[in-house]
């Protein structure tokens, strides 16, 4: 039998594809291929970019408190099917289902910062700017707005944007990752049923093709991008190019400083959730230790019985603590960092690549696996520490004192989130003043901001002004408008040749 197809979704329809390229979807556990995506032409990406933009007038022109009531109905249903959704993730993505129901709760959060519209687009207002005299700002919709985004949250994600978007008025079209397609589509068919009309949100399946047509095309406004540096880079300027508004957040290599008095049991804790849960496949995953002092020599024994004792299942088995790898090419690029790093001379403590699928579960022997990986006296110079793994590999760097670790963290490209451990109220304040990271926790390893402060890095992990949901997300999404306006009873005779100022 062959694999089902994933359709577009397109004008409130599923639509197969016509491009004639197609892309296997796998179980990651098993290797199993489950689904064929259409990867789409620039036709089938124009024919969503027509039905946003016919589907904008009416949308914008929507109250936002209706807006906001079918964002509440979306709410509800994502809170009814809740479990399916991190089932779909789990079957496609690998992470462990506990996590992918985490995944889910963190997206339906925006779904409920979403529905506070009314209040979040009220404008400015300044009575008698001049005598009979009023000036207000209000923000409005920018119009059709796309979606790219990353295959490690396929939910998360693109509800860091559609949801804002959309309250907001505008309408929109999802461009979500090839390798873990079937979620945008399920939340499309909550969003119908939610009673958003259709064209409002449509979904593109595809590759490099697909975004490079939303791209350069003439009706979409903006672009919000998620993935790995080198093409949320590439976004960034091609769209700015094409006169696009462009948020595009990168890669990250996020370190976690831990400092001589911290709650070793704490940071033990917090070092094997945060580097191996979801297989490191997390863009706040923290990647480096940076152990300050002796306390290396503390934390090390633990780390490496931690480490060996991870339970490494399918997903699917709610004992798991971490799944597979999202791909066989993903698992050969971690492979690949492995061999660098031992040839580079870091000392390997805990090799995942011993790891097989048959220790996995049943029927997981084909499946995409790698067990947890501990590296100790990693060099700040070594490829294993500059470039972004993405996988559950954990590299320790030694560092005399705090301000060398600040250094360190300063000095890489990335600066998605950091985070400290301490028990040092002025080394805390010290750490979040100074460190040029855009995501910054303190005793907690994976600072990922609420639905009401907005996500962002610094540096090479974001390309753009503005961070993912949030007002800043509120912002992004609309424009200012400036309204100045006086009625005829006050308007002076006599036409003005200067510059108008307060009278
Ligand atoms: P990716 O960059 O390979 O893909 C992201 C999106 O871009 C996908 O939709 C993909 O289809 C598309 N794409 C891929 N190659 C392209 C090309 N050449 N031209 C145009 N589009 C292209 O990223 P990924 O592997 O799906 O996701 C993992 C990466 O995402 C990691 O680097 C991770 O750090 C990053 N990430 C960052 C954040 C953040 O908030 N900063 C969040 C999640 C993931």
């Amino acid at each position: 039998m062959s694999a089902p197809s994933i359709d577009h979704y397109i004008a409130g329809q599923r639509l197969a594809g016509t491009s004639g390229r197609t892309q296997s979807v796998t179980n990651p556990a098993t290797g199993a291929v489950t689904g064929q995506v259409p990867l789409a032409s620039s036709a089938e990406v124009a024919r969503a970019v027509a039905a946003a933009q016919a589907a904008f007038p009416a949308w914008a022109d929507t109250p936002p408190l209706r807006r906001a009531r079918v964002m509440f109905k979306f709410l509800e249903l994502l809170n009814q099917h809740k479990d399916t959704l991190a089932h779909l993730i789990t079957a496609e993505h690998g992470k462990v289902f506990t996590d992918a129901q985490g995944e889910v709760t963190r997206g339906i959060e925006i779904v409920e910062f979403a529905t506070g519209i009314p209040q979040l687009l009220k404008g400015d207002y300044t009575e008698q700017v001049s005598t009979g005299i009023d000036n207000w700002t209000m923000r409005q919709p920018l119009g059709v707005v796309a979606g790219i985004t990353p295959f490690n949250f396929p939910v998360m994600v693109p509800m860091w944007m559609f949801p804002v978007a959309i309250a907001a008025g505008n309408t929109f079209v999802l461009k979500p990752s090839p390798i873990d397609p079937s979620p945008s589509l399920f939340m499309a068919d909550l969003l119908k049923q939610a009673g958003l009309p259709d064209g409002v949100f449509n979904v593109v399946q595809g590759d490099k093709e697909a975004v490079d047509a939303l791209l350069v095309h003439p009706d979409v406004k903006a672009i919000s991008f998620v993935g790995s540096t080198p093409i949320a880079n590439y976004i960034y300027e091609t769209g700015a190019h094409h006169g696009k508004r462009v948020q595009a957040l990168g890669g990250a290599k996020n370190h976690m400083v831990v400092m001589p008095d911290a709650d070793l049991d704490q940071v033990v804790d917090a070092l094997i959730g945060s580097a191996y849960g979801s297989a490191g496949e997390r863009c706040m995953a923290i990647s480096v230790a940076v152990l300050v002092g002796e306390v290396a020599d503390k934390v090390m024994p633990k780390l490496i019985e931690r480490t060996r004792a991870l339970k490494v299942l399918d997903g699917e088995n709610l004992a798991a603590e971490m799944g597979p790898i999202v791909t066989e090419a993903a698992r050969g690029r971690i492979r690949g960092y492995i061999d660098a790093g031992v040839a580079e001379g870091a000392k390997l403590l805990v090799d995942g690549r011993q790891f097989n699928g048959a220790q996995a579960g049943a029927g997981c022997d084909n499946g995409f696996w790698l067990g947890g990986t501990l590296f100790d006296h990693v060099g700040t110079d070594m490829k294993i520490y500059k470039e972004e793994i993405f996988g559950p590999v954990l590299s320790c760097v030694r560092v005399p004192d705090f301000a060398q670790a600040v250094q360190i963290i300063n000095d890489h490209e990335f600066g998605n989130g950091v985070s400290c451990f301490t028990r040092d109220g002025n080394v805390a304040r010290e750490f979040s003043r100074r460190i040029q990271v855009g995501m910054v926790g303190i005793n907690v390893p994976i600072p990922v901001p609420m639905a009401w402060h907005g996500f962002g890095g610094w540096k090479r992990s974001l390309f753009g002004d503005m961070h993912a949901y949030g007002e800043e997300g509120v912002r992004f999404y609309t424009k200012q408008k400036s309204i100045m306006q006086r009625w005829p009873e006050s308007i002076a005779k006599g036409a003005e040749f200067v510059m108008p100022t307060s009278k």
